[in-house]
């Protein structure tokens, strides 16, 4: 793991971390302001826990479907369509296509952070994502795949953190892969409009997803 940057941002300080061989994005992208800004994470450390109303909805996905839907708050969802675009661009420059769906761990749950007991979870205001695979279907016949698709990959697919983040085989599609997830979050890291929070494998208790979320402050750690 490698300190990239460390950014003040609303007061609280926070540390960027990756994991890449290869060089990283800056993260100093202007994070703007987000309808949950002024929203207190702060809750007692025990005891039972309250999450504070907030509006939630259900999401299936604009850009590419999550396979089972979310519950989040406008303000995510909108933030969830941008990501989508995103996916949509790095998946048809590495596959040739969009993924068919996506599949996720959670979104809305009321609970503390694990590690800090006395803030609420951003999952507690329907204000994260957990992501752990990308499915995508076969080739379309006659689409255009770019030249090093290994053949494999024109066949239906799966991505998964787990298995392709940190992949256990030094082959074209383990390393197709891992591009793919590489530059996905890069471009998602060198945006401020979408996630604020992205954490990965190199962080506790993350080895099979992504978490992305919106909270008031920044923290990078893939
Ligand atoms: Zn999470």
């Amino acid at each position: 793991m490698r300190l990239v940057s460390v950014i003040v941002l609303f007061g609280a300080l926070t540390v960027a971390c990756s994991s890449h061989a290869e060089a990283p994005p800056p993260v100093d992208a202007d994070l703007g302001s987000y309808a949950l800004d002024a929203l207190s994470r702060t809750v007692a450390a025990t005891g039972p826990m309250r999450c504070p109303a907030v509006p939630r909805g259900s999401f299936t996905g604009e850009g590419v479907r999550w396979k089972t839907p979310l519950s989040v708050h406008p303000a995510f969802a909108e933030r969830l369509a941008r990501f989508e675009a995103v996916v949509v661009e790095v998946a048809t420059q590495v596959y040739g296509r969009a993924p068919k769906r996506m599949a996720h761990l959670g979104s809305y749950n009321c609970r503390r952070i694990r590690l800090y007991p006395d803030l609420l979870s951003e999952h507690g205001i329907a204000n994260a994502v957990d992501l752990s695979a990308f499915e995508f279907d076969a080739l379309p016949r006659g689409a255009d795949a770019p030249d090093e698709l290994p053949k494999a990959l024109r066949r239906a697919f799966r991505v998964t953190v787990l298995d392709h983040w940190t992949p256990k085989r030094d082959d074209a599609v383990s390393r197709l892969h891992r591009r793919f997830l590489v530059e996905l979050t890069d471009r998602l890291v060198a945006r401020g409009d979408i996630f604020r929070v992205l954490l990965g494998p190199a962080y506790p208790g993350h080895k099979d997803h992504f978490h992305f979320d919106c909270a008031p402050y920044r923290l990078v750690v893939l």
